[in-house]
């Protein structure tokens, strides 16, 4: 949709939404991708009107979530919002969940091969924030080096852009999130549904599968949904009934 825009340049998909007067971006999960960003806004009018701009992930997971500080820099007046279930990372009342090995070696890497960047360069590393890595040493790193203004309840709408409304969608993680556009009928499917395949399928690599395709049954059964957005994999915009073909696991 032409207000959608997806931006390139990480491990997974960052969206650019513009809407009437704000600007959402979700899942900045790379500096590479705030470049990219900062050079589609400084061609258009957007950034010069000064309107909110919000930032938001679809889960603490760092190829969503890696570019936010650097962003920050960038626009030191955007906010940052979460859905609530992240705080419990955060204050370590609970670890970050790790996927079976089994879904490390079998499931990640075929959508990892399909991203642009596969060894990003240690220059960008750098700028990129450490944090929400899912492997048994590395899952505590959660500080964080910036404020989160918000943290949004299931069903809220995003601040400043109230036709988006966050789903929880636990599965791929407890803290999975999508987010969803009524008007649109646009869903924003994070790493719950992604399309390596053209039709979109449920991501094999997650914390909880069950829990996946429940969540999967709510958002079919809720949502009409015509345009997706997905973490990883293309876009599939102005299809009738496209949850009816995502692929599901028995
Ligand atoms: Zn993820
Ligand atoms: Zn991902």
């Amino acid at each position: 949709m032409k207000h959608i825009t997806l931006i390139k340049g990480g491990f997974s998909n960052c969206y650019l939404i513009k809407e009437e007067d704000t600007l959402i971006l979700v899942d900045v999960g790379s500096s590479n991708e705030v470049k990219e960003i900062m050079k589609r806004l400084s061609d258009s009018s957007d950034n010069k009107r000064r309107q909110p701009i919000v930032i938001i992930s679809t889960h603490f997971h760092i190829d969503h979530i890696a570019g936010i500080s650097y962003l920050l820099c960038n626009f030191p007046d955007a906010e940052v919002a979460f859905y609530k279930k992240v705080k419990d990372f955060l204050t370590r009342k609970e670890k970050l969940s790790i996927p079976s090995i089994m879904s490390w070696f079998g499931n990640l890497p075929p959508v990892y091969l399909r991203q642009e960047r596969h060894i990003p360069s240690l220059i960008e590393i750098k700028k990129d924030d450490r944090v929400g890595i899912p492997l048994p040493l590395l899952r505590r790193k959660v500080s964080l080096k910036y404020e989160v203004n918000h943290w949004l309840e299931d069903g809220d709408t995003i601040p400043h852009a109230g036709d988006w409304r966050v789903i929880s969608t636990p599965g791929h993680t407890p803290d999975s999130a999508c987010l969803w556009c009524e008007k649109d009928n646009a869903l924003i499917s994070g790493d719950t549904i992604i399309n390596m395949a053209g039709k979109g399928e449920l991501n094999l690599f997650c914390c909880d599968y069950l829990k996946e395709k429940e969540s999967f049954s709510k958002l079919k059964s809720f949502f009409n949904v015509k345009n997706l957005y997905p973490g990883h994999g293309n876009p599939i915009e102005y299809k009738d009934d496209l949850l009816s073909e995502v692929k599901i696991r028995k």
